[in-house]
């Protein structure tokens, strides 16, 4: 772990998603309050945690997750990124994580998921394949998706 000049250690109390995809850390002291700004790349970057972080943006999504999925969810995610040498998770690593399961996309599903904005994408994906895998399903449909959309992404889904 990174230590201040005055000999404490540092706390890691930001860690954001970049545009660029980099993402930035920010280190405080808790003692003398000196802050360090780190920006890199999340995959390098992981070797300075040596136990799953999640960025605050993929924190922001984890909780917004049905109480019953979030566990599953987290437990997937962190598999995923344990398997490839990830300790940083960003949203990106969310999006990669929820590809690996079984459950394939219909084309017109997937251009379908390609339209939805971006905070609800990875969501959407996960809660999709889930149900998908749950029911048996080798694929994501577009039915699927018009009845999981009216069930929780009413709101945010575009209209086909
Ligand atoms: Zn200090």
């Amino acid at each position: 772990m990174m230590r201040c000049a005055c000999g404490s250690d540092f706390r890691c109390e930001i860690l954001e998603e970049r545009d660029d995809g980099q993402v930035f850390l920010r280190y405080r002291c808790e003692r003398c309050g000196f802050r360090v700004g780190i920006e890199t790349d999340h995959r390098k970057g992981g070797v300075l945690f040596d136990r799953p972080a999640w960025t605050d943006e993929a924190r922001h999504r984890l909780d917004r997750l049905p109480p019953y999925v979030e566990p599953l969810v987290r437990q997937d995610v962190e598999g995923y990124a344990d398997r490839n040498g990830l300790t940083v998770i960003s949203t990106d690593v969310m999006m990669e994580a929820g590809t690996q399961g079984m459950v394939s996309w219909h084309p017109e599903a997937k251009q379908r998921l390609s339209r939805v904005p971006g905070p609800v994408r990875a969501m959407a994906r996960v809660e999709l394949e889930r149900t998908a895998q749950d029911r048996g399903l080798p694929e994501v449909t577009v039915e699927l998706m018009e009845e999981i959309k009216a069930r929780y992404f009413g709101m945010a889904a575009p209209r086909g």
